[in-house]
């Protein structure tokens, strides 16, 4: 359980890791996650939007129809009041008639709102199916670009891939799923110098043991940050 054959793994590692980075830090590789983000976003938005206008579309009608009962309600209550036979009748229809006054008044605010809704969203809507054609085609050009990249890199990272895998054959397997477990959290690198009595990593002081461990089998593995910690 050589210390010195993962810290070569490691290296290597490294140079696969550096490689992958600079694919996925390149221009077309930013831009393109960001269109595709803002790709998939305007599809929900405008999905939301779709749902949203259908809601208004049946308010809109429901309310239209309300509004036309409520009139003409009220015309058949203005009829009553010119056929009321004695005051309290009289009065009772002009309550009624103040009622309605206010249910038509609602109805018609209510309405109005509704339809000022629907044309803020048919303008957002415009908006965004204004830019997603053009968001498509620029999408597409850096994909293209990208998977160009990666396809130009692919030599190199196989051969990368395959060094690793030659290496991998002299190391412990208990030693390499430990490596492996650190790297899977995107901690690089795994295998750090020993710097006084703390780990090169995490910089936790290390117990007498694993200092010992150090000492004796070459390294220790920290307690804090499960890193491989040898000595220089
Ligand atoms: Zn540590």
């Amino acid at each position: 359980m050589k210390i010195e054959n993962l810290l070569k793994y490691q290296e290597v590692d490294g140079q696969l890791k550096k490689l992958v980075s600079e694919i996925n830090q390149s221009e077309e590789s930013v831009k393109g996650k960001k269109l595709g983000a803002f790709l998939k976003e305007s599809e929900e938005k405008i999905k939301k939007m779709d749902k949203r206008a259908d809601e208004l579309n049946a308010l809109i009608q429901k309310l239209k129809e309300n509004y036309q009962q409520s009139t003409q309600k009220f015309a058949e209550l203005e009829e009553g009041v010119e056929q009321a036979i004695d005051k309290d009748e009289l009065n009772y229809v002009a309550k009624k008639l103040a009622e309605l006054t206010k249910t038509i008044a609602s109805i018609e605010k209510d309405l109005a709102n509704a339809i000022k809704e629907m044309g803020d969203i048919a303008k957002r809507y415009d908006d965004l199916r204004a830019k997603v054609p053009s968001a498509k085609a620029q999408y597409k050009e850096c994909r293209a670009k990208f998977d160009q990249r990666k396809k130009e890199q692919e030599p190199q990272i196989s051969a990368l891939k395959q060094q690793l895998a030659e290496l991998e054959k002299d190391i412990d397997s208990k030693m390499m799923e430990a490596y492996q477990k650190v790297r899977g959290q995107n901690i690089y690198p795994v295998v750090v110098p020993l710097v006084g009595n703390n780990c090169g990593g995490c910089r936790m002081d290390l117990s007498i043991g694993a200092v010992g461990k150090i000492e004796s089998q070459g390294y220790a593995v920290c307690e804090n940050c499960h890193r491989f910690i040898y000595k220089k």
